[in-house]
């Protein structure tokens, strides 16, 4: 983890086009195997992995909870601060 737990629940990785509603994000030591659902590239993440848990409410399926690894977390805020500093994506 590169950056604070406040940093990583501050990223918006999952659209919300299948009307689902967030409500709750936070990070989690992760205590089953799950899927790293990123935006850069979907994995698996151990247990006992930190990572962004989002629960939310998809009409039709009822609660979920989608994980992204603090890694590929770390990536995206990095690519962020570069955009931020160079006006482009390198
Ligand atoms: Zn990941």
């Amino acid at each position: 983890m590169k950056y604070t737990p406040t940093e990583y629940v501050a990223l918006n990785i999952w659209n919300d086009d299948d009307g689902a509603t967030s409500v709750q994000r936070r990070v989690v030591k992760t205590r089953k195997p799950q899927t790293c659902t990123a935006p850069l590239r979907s994995h698996d993440i151990p247990p006992g992995t930190m990572a962004l848990c989002e629960k939310a409410i998809v009409p039709d399926e009822g609660r979920v909870s989608c994980y992204a690894c603090t890694d590929c977390l770390d990536r995206m805020i990095d690519k962020e601060a570069r955009y931020e500093a160079t006006g482009m994506y390198a």
